[in-house]
């Protein structure tokens, strides 16, 4: 049920920085090179959402934007074109050959990944959900709450992003370094210990009256949310 996402671009730095983020969000990622292999590769699979680079080797960006356009297996494809130019003319003229939205170059990846999400919601809304469901819990990302059995539990916001990871990969056993890796990023002033803490503290709140503990603590290891609690 993972959106695919095209990726034309022939700076491997930028592909490959491009691959890593959208992989992170939960797309499935294939990266072509040249514009003229695109078009044949576009042939075969026809992706959720093309993201290209205006200058390409072999076909333009713009060239390959004109041909998906006038084929009707992919009239309706959302692309969002990539640019280092910025000037007004060409991005008129980017989005008059049919591109969905225009990106210049340097972008900000969020502001990439919000564009990308925000074309995919409005040509292909079931594909993307800002649920993730697990046993009786359910998480809205995008408000930040979570309910259990149809109640809402208030969790702090450390609780919640730990509670999102877990639920990321249900029956997998994450260290705490992972943990602290995944939930906390890059500040350095958290121990191990702190992992324990909060985890207390997210299964008081998700956990009420005969509810199950839906985390399991491996002795050695770390943490994980049972895939099979209720
Ligand atoms: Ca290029």
């Amino acid at each position: 049920m993972h959106p695919n996402i095209m990726v034309v671009e022939d700076e491997e730095a930028l592909s490959e920085m491009l691959r890593y983020n959208l992989e992170a969000e939960g797309y499935e990622v294939e990266v072509v090179e040249r514009g003229d292999d695109a078009e044949i590769r576009l042939r075969e699979t026809v992706p959720d959402l093309l993201l290209l680079d205006w200058m390409l080797p072999g076909l333009s960006g713009i060239e390959l934007c004109r041909r998906v356009r006038l084929r009707s297996e992919t009239e309706n494809l959302p692309i969002i074109m990539l640019t280092a130019r910025s000037e007004e003319a060409e991005r008129v003229r980017g989005l008059s050959t049919g591109a969905d939205d225009f990106v210049v170059k340097p972008f900000s990846v969020p502001e990439l990944m919000a564009r990308i999400k925000a074309t995919l919601r409005r040509t292909n809304p079931n594909k993307i959900s800002s649920r993730i469901i697990c046993g009786d819990i359910e998480l809205d990302k995008e408000m930040h709450r979570a309910h259990r059995n149809g109640r809402e539990v208030r969790l702090g916001p450390t609780e919640y992003k730990l509670l999102e990871f877990l639920m990321s990969a249900p029956g997998r056993v994450f260290s705490r370094e992972q943990l602290l890796d995944g939930v906390w990023g890059n500040d350095n002033y958290v121990d191990e210990r702190t992992v324990d803490v909060h985890i207390g503290r997210l299964r008081r709140s998700i956990t009420r009256g005969k509810e199950k503990d839906p985390i399991r603590t491996v002795r050695g290891s770390g943490y994980s949310l049972n895939d099979k609690f209720v």
